[in-house]
């Protein structure tokens, strides 16, 4: 599936089969997650994707060669792609352990093409085995929302009640990490979506609001994934003194003009970007241990373009999926909310 041009549909495409390059490997895609980033990609609010494009950054495929030199996965072997594709390793970043800040980084589905596709080739540096257990489908929403959320989590510090703004993919996943680490955890939904408010409390959110509303409680941190700017404001409000929010996502509205008093008394503001290696593989070994349970809904490959406005109008449970293989059951026209 193919993206030509920002703000056009995708389009199903055969192209000649991808060939591995040196140190890559050439995977045949058993699935690949959908992201929130995906939908900036497509609305042209991140500018710099080469076209035309395959999208998709959480890639769980098979090998089937590898290219010159490349060793690391055998053939056969199950390995998930995020979305960090290439980095430099020899700028200020990568030599201090913080290549997710890469000044020459290489982004899967960006600026190499990604997942949504029935073949992919990935470097094989940036491939993670996947661990046992977790069906394709259900893998492939670690490989972002996963991973941008442990990192997100991470930032957040060790504080016990933690507050999620927006309930999708990423957030039903921290929830999980949370709860396992003993944290108390407060959803912050659109205001009036009932089901995503049901959801976050069946994913273990002791309380779920509206965005607007206040919670029971003062926080210790709070992790933005709505792309709202709005809500930074809001989270500052919700955390205690020397609580922390962290922007998850990689595009957001400006953030409106707010008091200093909301920043005061050692509140701290922070971005997550990206990934860096490490995190995939902190997170991959911690996820079957929990074990993380992810939600996923299932599209046709061909049909990545409605799963990306499922996603865009708030219409899942969970993450989405496309693959290439088992073709997914439709819902039925009164499912789609
Ligand atoms: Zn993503
Ligand atoms: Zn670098």
């Amino acid at each position: 599936m193919v993206l030509d041009a920002p703000r056009t549909p995708l389009r199903a495409a055969d192209r000649p089969p991808p060939r591995p390059e040196a140190g890559q490997v050439l995977l045949q895609v058993r699935a690949c997650g959908v992201c929130r980033t995906d939908l900036h990609v497509v609305d042209g609010e991140l500018k710099e994707p080469k076209l035309p494009l395959v999208l998709g950054h959480q890639i769980v495929g098979v090998v089937e060669e590898a290219g010159p030199g490349a060793r690391a996965h055998a053939v056969g072997r199950r390995v998930g792609v995020p979305w960090l594709g290439w980095t430099c390793g020899e700028c200020r970043y990568c030599r201090s352990g913080r290549e997710n800040l890469c000044l020459r980084a290489r982004f899967t589905g960006y600026q190499i093409d990604g997942g949504f596709a029935e073949q992919a080739v990935a470097d094989e540096r940036f491939c993670f085995p996947i661990p046992a257990g977790f069906p394709d489908l259900q893998a492939a929403p670690l490989l972002c929302a996963g991973l941008i959320g442990w990192r997100s989590l991470s930032m957040a510090g060790d504080g016990e009640r933690l507050g999620l703004y927006g309930f999708g993919a990423a957030a039903h996943i921290v929830a999980q990490v949370a709860r396992h680490q003993g944290r108390r955890v407060f959803a912050f939904v659109r205001p009036g979506d009932e089901a995503a408010r049901r959801f976050a409390l069946e994913m273990g959110a002791e309380w779920a609001g509206g965005a607007e509303e206040r919670p029971p409680e003062e926080l210790d941190a709070a992790i933005i994934f709505a792309p709202a700017g709005e809500l930074v404001p809001r989270a500052l409000a919700a955390v205690g003194r020397g609580g922390t929010v962290v922007c998850g996502g990689i595009h957001m509205s400006d953030i409106p003009t707010f008091p200093y008093e909301l920043l005061w008394g050692e509140r701290v503001l922070r971005s997550v970007a990206n990934l860096t290696r490490k995190d995939g593989e902190e997170f991959l070994a911690l996820a079957p241990r929990i074990p993380v349970r992810t939600e996923v809904q299932a599209y046709p490959l061909e049909e990545a373009g409605r799963a990306l406005d499922d996603l865009r109008g708030g219409r899942l449970r969970g993450a989405a999926v496309v693959t290439p293989l088992t073709p997914a059951p439709l819902p039925l026209p009164g499912e789609r909310g």
